[in-house]
């Protein structure tokens, strides 16, 4: 490796899991080389969550990390941890910093069927992280009365709008978004089609938000036609946009295959009936990419909390490693194409063959054997790993 990856760890199951996917998986293989930091609870207290933001920095600068799971505190972990603050999500903030989007993709295993029975390849969604209903303005209406939206300019002049004439109780919403974030959803959807080389699916409601959703729908347009209609059409693969009902019916009768972009609810909607449909949360990846092309890569899951208990306790768990496995590869694959290190790009490659033939030959974690169908052992999260050690040791020495 000549650039370092961005190493960010993390709590409870997920920090055990880390230290055994590194120690049996990938410093056996590669001369890892990483900037550390610990994202624990315990370090982000200390550090009054500067380490969170260092990281994301360090992120922006070497352009790839790769994330283990961490605890949002709420008042119990403040309580738990002994916190000095209730410190916000570190998702939240790497995820502010990078201006990023997420793209959640499920991985695929042979005898795991989706729930769907036409889908054959992952369905990746995109969601913007940005405002919407998650930054509204609500108003419980208590009886008759008129509701007006008002806009006051820089310069003081205010254009007002009729919402509704209350003739009794009700309830009134207000929703915005910023062209700045909305192009950076955009470029960062358009980007990463190019990088996984799948077509990209936009859907809103525009025929009914004539002027909120069809922002958005002119603005993937404009984006399209000027900056990458040619390098979609060089890299074989299509921007196609839909309203959100066809999307949706589409969506069920495809292939799967490519990635869908959703505004904020909508992906936060969709993405959990993707990930149920495909088998579990277990299987699901995320990748934060900033529009300038950082990518941070991480499991979708949480810490395991009750599985973390159990192993407190002095008892094996059998929590599923792969999801964070393939952060690794995901993060070492790209860190590879950008350095031209093929053979990185290789290893990953290699250890995610491993993963999926390990499972493939019946040897999984208990949340995949009660869904395989065939013969299943459910092993530990260690035993699991061994396995994976060692057909990625037989496939290596094979070469
Ligand atoms: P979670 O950690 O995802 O776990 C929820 C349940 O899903 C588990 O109890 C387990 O079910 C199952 N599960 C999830 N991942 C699994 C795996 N790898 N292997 C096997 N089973 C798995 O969600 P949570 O319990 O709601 O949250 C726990 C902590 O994680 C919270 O403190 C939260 O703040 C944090 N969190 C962090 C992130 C992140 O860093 N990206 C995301 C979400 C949550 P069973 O108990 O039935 O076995
Ligand atoms: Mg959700």
């Amino acid at each position: 490796m000549s650039t370092p990856l961005v190493e960010m760890d993390g709590d409870e199951m997920t920090r055990i899991l880390w230290r055994m996917i590194k120690d049996k998986l990938i410093i056996p293989y590669v001369d890892l080389k990483t900037e550390y930091y610990d994202l624990g609870l315990k370090k982000r207290d200390e550090t009054d969550d500067q380490i969170t933001i260092d990281s994301a920095n360090a992120t922006l600068k070497y352009g790839v990390a790769v994330k283990c799971a961490t605890v949002t505190p709420n008042a119990q972990r403040v309580k738990e941890y002994g916190l000095k603050k209730m410190w916000k999500s570190p998702n939240g903030t790497i995820r502010a910093i990078m201006d990023g989007t997420v793209f959640r993709e499920p991985i695929l295993i042979k005898g795991i069927r989706p729930t769907v029975r036409t889908w054959k390849k992952p369905i990746t969604v995109a969601r913007h992280a940005y405002g919407d209903v998650y930054k509204d303005a609500e108003f419980r209406v208590t009886g008759a009365g008129k509701a007006e939206m008002f806009f006051t300019d820089s310069l003081g002049a205010e254009t007002a709008l009729p919402i509704h004439d209350f003739k009794g109780p009700g309830i009134v919403q207000c929703l915005y978004n910023l062209d700045s974030s909305i192009y950076s959803f955009a470029n960062a959807c358009f980007r990463f089609a190019l990088s996984k080389k799948q077509d990209l699916w936009f859907s809103t409601k525009d025929t009914i938000s004539k002027i909120y959703d069809h922002h958005f729908k002119d603005v993937f347009a404009e984006l399209y036609e000027t900056k990458y209609k040619d390098a979609l059409h060089d890299a074989g693969i299509e921007y196609f946009y839909t309203l959100i009902d066809d999307a949706v019916a589409r969506v069920m009768r495809s292939e799967g295959g490519f990635i869908w972009a959703l505004k904020n609810y909508d992906g936060d909607v969709m993405s959990d009936m993707i990930a149920t449909a495909f088998g579990s949360l277990a299987m699901m990846t995320s990748v934060l990419v900033s529009p300038n092309g950082q990518f941070e890569y991480e499991a979708a899951h949480g810490t395991v909390t009750r599985h973390f208990y159990q192993h407190l306790e002095g008892k094996e768990t059998s929590t599923n490693p792969v999801a964070t496995i393939f952060a690794w590869t995901g993060a070492l694959r790209k860190r590879g194409e950008l350095d031209g290190n093929n053979e990185l790009c290789g290893f990953a490659e290699a250890l995610e063959k491993a993963t999926l033939q390990t499972i493939e030959g019946g040897l999984m974690t208990k949340d995949l054997a009660l869904l395989y169908e065939g013969d299943a052992k459910a092993l530990s999260s260690e035993k699991f790993l061994d396995a994976i050690a060692g057909n990625l040791k037989s496939a290596i020495a094979s070469k």
